[in-house]
């Protein structure tokens, strides 16, 4: 049957496109994009000019039939999203589901993700992680999830804006200052930045230096090195968990 390919594309650095996205992308007959002009940048650098709908999660459903369509009639069909990977805190993952309903194949091109580069950086020795998405615009959201991924014992990726990146190192600074973590900013960018250490540290970091607090960023926080400690009694772990509770 035909394909719909999911294809990832650079998260910053244009050439991190791979050969197999180029390849889908250029016999497209059809490229379903995020924002139209930010995806005809991408293809103009690279010498394709294919047709661009844009698929929003406002218009996903219905432009899911026009993708149908396009495949039962033999085209070639892709999707993108602005960068990185489609449907990871991006629009995608509706249309996906309809195409393969409607009895089509759906095969991912793999490529840059904004939540893989980051962690490949983050010094994790764990196995397993837990992504969080973009941390809560809203304060108290924010103060309530912040505290949940305080007892997650894996490293926690989160997606954060410049705008509120300060809100939310402060909040952290008061929950866990002494928590390791990294701020990956504009990953394979010109003004590419990582900062590593303690929440406090990046807090000061950031509030010293405002360039540190533009542009786009990945944080990874760190488990904390007592819940990995495996020679703790059960009882030790029951009192800190009562503890950890009651810490403001
Ligand atoms: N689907 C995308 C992916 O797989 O990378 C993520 C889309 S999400 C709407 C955009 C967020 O990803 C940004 O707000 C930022 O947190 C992160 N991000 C994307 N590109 C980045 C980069 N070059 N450097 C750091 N963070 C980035």
């Amino acid at each position: 049957p035909q394909t719909l390919y999911v294809v990832a594309t650079p998260i910053g650095n244009l050439a991190d496109l791979s050969f197999h996205a180029l390849a889908v992308l250029s016999r497209a007959d059809l490229i379903c994009a995020e924002d139209t002009r930010v995806t005809h940048q991408l293809l103009r650098a690279y010498g394709i000019s294919g047709r661009l709908i844009s698929v929003r999660e406002q218009n996903e459903q219905s432009m899911a039939q026009r993708v149908i369509d396009a495949l039962a009639a033999g085209k070639v069909v892709a999707q993108v999203s602005d960068a990185g990977t489609p449907a990871i805190c991006d629009p995608g993952a509706r249309l996906v589901t309809r195409v393969r309903e409607a009895g089509f194949t759906v095969s991912p091109v793999a490529g840059p993700s904004a939540v893989m580069a980051a962690l490949s950086v983050a010094g994790v020795t764990e196995s397993d992680f837990y992504f969080a998405g973009f941390v809560p615009a809203k304060s108290g959201e924010r103060q309530q999830r912040l505290k949940e991924w305080q007892k997650v014992v894996c490293p926690v990726v989160m997606f954060e804006t410049p705008h509120r990146i300060m809100d939310t190192l402060a909040q952290m600074a008061v929950l866990y200052p002494l928590r390791s973590m990294l701020l990956a900013r504009e990953i394979s960018k010109t003004h590419e930045t990582y900062i590593t250490g303690t929440v406090a540290h990046i807090q000061t970091v950031l509030q010293t230096d405002a360039n540190q607090k533009r542009g786009e960023m990945v944080l990874v926080l760190h488990p904390a090195e007592v819940e990995k400690q495996v020679d703790l009694s059960a009882e030790a772990i029951r009192v800190m968990q009562i503890l950890v509770q009651e810490l403001p």
